[in-house]
């Protein structure tokens, strides 16, 4: 069977991130993957609800990704709401979508407190990040999709085979 990737959709060029821009992700590989079928887009923020653009959104400091699936750590907007619940409905949302599709791989986009892999923001809002993954990531790596970052494109090829 062909494999499938879920991948953020900023990545793809969709407009849908906090500050209402893509992040677009220029690389043959992934023309080549969406030529094959074998591309499943999704924003995991916008499919829980929330609206574009919106208030940037860190988890806690001293938490990450795994700790707010285990209901240890929030995440907070730099107004100081919690938005936790809904981050975590997007999660759950990008998992049903990953596992109704046949996703056994995740390209997603690094940093974000819903699909970082590798990092994230520290959870101050001044700028800073730290290792650590979010909650989409967290979510996914459980269930055995195996996660990458939009920088890891050519470990995930080779991984998959081209
Ligand atoms: Fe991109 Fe993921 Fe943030 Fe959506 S939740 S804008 S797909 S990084």
């Amino acid at each position: 069977m062909t494999p499938k990737i879920l991948v953020s959709a900023c990545l793809l060029g969709q407009p849908v991130r906090y500050n209402g821009r893509a992040m677009t992700l220029e690389h043959e590989q992934l023309d080549a993957w969406s030529a094959r079928g074998m591309i499943v887009p999704l924003c995991p923020e916008v499919v829980a609800g929330f609206a574009t653009p919106r208030r940037p959104a860190e988890i806690e400091p001293g938490f990450d990704g795994q700790d707010v699936l285990e209901g240890r750590g929030r995440i907070l907007d730099d107004a100081g709401a919690d938005v936790t619940e809904t981050f975590l409905k997007g999660a759950r949302i990008a998992l049903e979508t990953a596992q109704r599709e046949n996703c056994r791989y995740a390209l997603l986009t690094d940093g974000s407190p819903s699909c970082g892999s590798k990092s994230i923001h520290a959870g101050r809002h001044d700028g800073t990040r730290r290792a650590g993954q979010g909650v989409v990531a967290a979510c996914l790596r459980g269930a055995g999709i195996a996660v990458f970052a939009q920088h890891e494109i050519a470990r995930l090829a080779r991984e998959i085979g081209g």
